[in-house]
């Protein structure tokens, strides 16, 4: 994959943790792209843009923005203009102002009007990090901008802005993260593959690929009307293809949609440890409904949702013009 670093007010592309997260991604063969941004006393939204210019070409479908600081912002006003990312990984990110020294040089990025649905239909997977007792940033900043994009949060204890003062030179947490969502990636294509296979045989465009340890185990799609089976799922058959999965460690499961409530039963009582979907399926009964299970003693896989999205959507647009239908048709018709 593509991944940009970019460095917040004052900052540059030897600093933080920059420079090890570069050397480690380029270890793993993926391209590492740090730009550096005109300092405290010529920034602004427009200077950053001119500089950012040069790297337009090299932006791809599956680029990766990774940003800190005043940064995240830079990157919500990337997405505004059309700038689409597979993913962002916000480090100690705001909007607005912060009432200190730094507002004069970062208002025209971080204080603007946002909209954040636009800048969701960009990009579909945010994960944001922020220091407990960041001296710069307060915490609920960080909070409001997780809830405005959807995104998980994770705040560190102790962290301070996640910068090198506060110690951190290295991010072996931001790294892990990055490298899980790279997995997950490389998995939902070949769920979208088993997706187009569907549509291909007149179905739901829905695949589903278990995978074990890093290993594929199967792979299926949706065959309810070819086998005129309703349960035939692409996760019903693709956990029955899978086998003894009590033998198995480490086990998720990719889908292109938000998967029922019967096959999210049939992944808890198989003991999946992760479920990862690419589109919502904006079903009442579904992933949120889990936690209630927990009460039963029911082990709940982790759940990460906007995996190519956008991909799962467009298949499903393709679907329902060749059907000439809708998908509250179809999802009245699917749960
Ligand atoms: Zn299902």
């Amino acid at each position: 994959m593509k991944l940009f670093i970019l460095h917040g007010t004052g900052g540059g592309p030897d600093r933080n943790w920059f420079p090890w997260l570069k050397q480690k991604l380029e270890e793993q063969g993926h391209e590492v792209i740090v730009p550096e941004f005109p300092g405290m006393e010529e920034q602004s939204l427009e200077t950053w843009m001119n500089t950012f210019d040069q790297y337009r070409n090299e932006l791809t479908e599956d680029t990766i923005l990774v940003a800190h600081s005043v940064a995240p912002a830079f990157v919500l006003n990337l997405l505004r203009q059309g700038v689409s990312a597979e993913a962002c990984f916000f480090v100690s990110g705001f909007t607005g102002l912060l009432g200190n020294k730094f507002d004069e040089p970062n208002k025209t990025i971080t204080d603007r009007d946002f909209d954040f649905e636009e800048i969701k239909h960009n990009c579909s997977y945010f994960k944001m990090y922020h220091g407990s007792d960041d001296p710069y940033v307060p915490l609920e900043k960080a909070e409001t901008l997780a809830d405005n994009l959807d995104a998980e949060l994770e705040v560190i204890e102790g962290g301070g802005h996640l910068h090198e003062p506060s110690g951190y030179t290295e991010f072996p947490k931001l790294l892990e993260d990055i490298e899980t969502f790279s997995e997950d990636y490389h998995w939902m294509e070949e769920a979208l593959v088993e997706a187009e296979k569907a549509m291909e045989n007149g179905e739901l465009p829905i695949g589903a690929v278990v995978v074990s340890e890093g290993e594929e185990i199967s792979r299926a799609h949706s065959r309810t009307s070819r086998e005129k089976i309703t349960s035939e799922h692409a996760e019903m058959v693709g956990i029955r293809k899978a086998g003894d999965l009590w033998e198995r460690e480490n086990l998720t499961l990719y889908t292109t949609l938000q998967p029922c409530i019967m096959c999210l039963a049939a992944a808890v009582r198989c003991g999946v440890d992760r479920v990862v979907y690419a589109m919502d399926a904006e079903n009442e009964v579904s992933t949120e409904t889990l936690p209630d299970l927990e009460k039963h003693g029911a082990e709940i896989p982790e759940v990460t949702a906007g995996i190519k999205e956008q991909e799962s959507v467009t298949f499903f647009e393709r679907f329902m013009e060749k059907k000439k239908t809708t998908l509250p048709e179809i999802m009245s018709e699917s749960f």
